[in-house]
């Protein structure tokens, strides 16, 4: 947790959903944790201020939503999450895969700036049943 945020009581209580959760959450998770707490439009706003602080980042499923997960070492307008993102086909939940980062060989005057990889399948607990 970074001391330099502004903390307002909805920005915590966004954070305290992610704080609690192991994986990603799309904007309709967030709303629906929070029923009726804070509504759809601040959630929004809020997941877009983290983002913005390096707080949050997002992750575009393959469904087409967005997913929001806890940033490591980011800072404001700096991303570093070139790490792969998995999406369980049986409990339909994201996980970041933070293990999973190795970029890619690029062939001579390509350079990256950002990285990801979205994976889908069975997460360990779904495989296990
Ligand atoms: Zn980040
Ligand atoms: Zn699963
Ligand atoms: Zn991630």
């Amino acid at each position: 947790m970074k001391k330099q945020w502004r903390n307002t009581k909805t920005k915590e209580m966004v954070m305290d959903v992610f704080c609690c959760e192991a994986g990603a959450l799309c904007h309709a998770d967030i709303v629906q944790r929070l029923a009726g707490k804070i509504d759809r439009v601040t959630v929004y706003r809020i997941l877009q201020g983290f983002f913005d602080e390096g707080v949050l980042h997002k992750i575009s499923a393959e469904n087409g939503r967005t997913y929001y997960a806890l940033c490591r070492d980011c800072s404001a307008g700096q991303h570093a999450d070139n790490h792969a993102h998995f999406y369980c086909m049986g409990c339909k939940t994201v996980s970041c895969l933070e293990e999973v980062a190795q970029l890619p060989q690029l062939p001579q005057g390509y350079s990256v700036s950002e990285a990801s990889w979205f994976i889908s399948g069975y997460c360990p607990n779904c495989r296990a049943v």
